[in-house]
């Protein structure tokens, strides 16, 4: 007789045999240029540590501070009385970054979708979504009984027609795009999709994770980046990329941070950050404000890198932003790749198949303003060797 786990075992035991088991590694150091990974001093090619700001002594030191005044716990859900004057003025600090009425944090940004998707769609409702969407927007769209329409990646056009054929047998309409896709580095085609939005009265939300801290002045986002400010409603964010912390939020007009204060799962239900992690947030936002130095040196690596990159030969694919893929088709390869990178003193993690669509495997570099021509340089030379070695040049 077989023991209950056994489909566990079996499932387990496939994917190791198919090359798609995730072996995750330890980081043993703080977050940086380089770190110490399963004991060895390693580029970082894999943190979504944009800005460097993980260690940041600025929003270390903030954080010491709100240890001291608040203590390192909020003590109870929001809603009840675990609301302290740091999330408040992290809200305020927000909403005037982001150059909207209001904001509400979350404790992620995965938080941050569910709660915001399953508060405003309900049965009679429906949700228009990017077939690329992050898997925090597709199980949000789950947590409700809205019916689902998945428009094909970035085609504005496919979400017209979905609209004009689905929108009028429903009520609200709610249309979800990430603005920079993770995976590939492309960016939603926001102008188009917002006056899709506007002709048929659709509300939209944007997923701005891996936008601000990287696009628009100073780091504000995808909306600011093209010019947008006050046509998208919902703008989501998260605290965990670029701005180095933890954390999510959503931004927009102020009946709508007041509706979800009401109504948001997450934010009803779990308790919210810390007070060290909310006075780094707050810190990491007003570096920002007040200097976009290091979004222009971001800008600097990515486009040294990627230039390196396509001279040697290798496939990029059609990133827009720092997120650089290195296409390499099978698993297996990128998995190969990754471990002799590693071998040769560099972390950078192959990506394949459900992240990615099958034979679409990757290594995913993440390019930070933390790295310095030397780093790069060094990585563009490890690159090549392995690239050779393994007879992808
Ligand atoms: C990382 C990410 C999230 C989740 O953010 P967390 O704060 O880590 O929960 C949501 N959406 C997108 C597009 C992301 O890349």
């Amino acid at each position: 007789m077989g023991g209950k786990f056994d489909f566990i075992v079996d499932e387990l035991q496939q994917l190791k045999d198919s090359g798609l088991y995730n072996q995750i590694r330890t980081i043993e150091s703080s977050q940086g240029a380089w770190f110490v990974v399963d004991g060895v001093r390693v580029l970082n090619l894999c943190s979504n540590n944009y800005l460097g700001l993980a260690n940041h002594p600025e929003l270390k030191e903030a954080a010491k501070q709100a240890l001291e005044q608040f203590g390192v716990g909020p003590g109870a859900v929001r809603s009840i009385a675990g609301t302290m004057s740091l999330h408040l003025e992290l809200e305020k600090t927000l909403a005037g970054f982001k150059h909207v009425e209001d904001a509400l944090s979350f404790q992620s940004g995965l938080n941050a979708n569910f709660g915001t998707i399953a508060a405003l769609v309900g049965g009679e409702d429906a949700i228009f979504t990017d077939e690329l969407n992050h898997a925090s927007i597709i199980d949000g769209c789950r947590l409700t009984k809205a019916k689902r329409f998945i428009y094909p990646h970035r085609d504005a056009k496919g979400l017209r027609e979905a609209l004009e054929k689905e929108g009028k047998s429903v009520k609200k309409k709610l249309i979800i795009t990430d603005g920079v896709f993770s995976m590939d580095g492309d960016l939603a085609p926001l102008p188009e999709i917002v006056e899709v939005a506007e002709e048929h009265e659709a509300i939209l939300m944007v997923d701005d994770a891996h936008g601000e801290g990287v696009l628009g002045a100073h780091g504000r986002g995808i909306v600011d980046h093209f010019g947008l400010v006050g046509r998208v409603d919902i703008e989501m964010g998260t605290m965990s990329k670029a701005f180095g912390v933890v954390g999510g939020y959503i931004a927009g007009k102020q009946e709508l941070t007041e509706y979800l204060r009401q109504r948001a799962r997450p934010f009803l239900f779990s308790s919210a950050g810390t007070p060290p992690d909310v006075a780094a947030c707050m810190a990491a936002v007003r570096l920002l404000e007040s200097s976009d130095e290091l979004i222009k040196q971001l800008w600097e690596n990515a486009r040294y890198f990627k230039g390196g990159m396509k001279s040697l030969g290798f496939d990029i694919g059609l990133s827009e932003t720092p997120i650089t893929p290195v296409m390499l088709g099978e698993a297996s390869l990128a998995r190969r790749f990754s471990k002799r990178l590693f071998d040769e003193k560099i972390f950078a993690q192959a990506i394949g198949y459900p992240t990615v669509p099958m034979g679409k495997a990757r290594i995913r570099v993440m390019i930070s303003a933390a790295h310095s021509r030397k780093d790069l340089d060094f990585a563009l030379n490890v690159f090549e060797c392995v690239g050779k070695e393994l007879k992808v040049l």
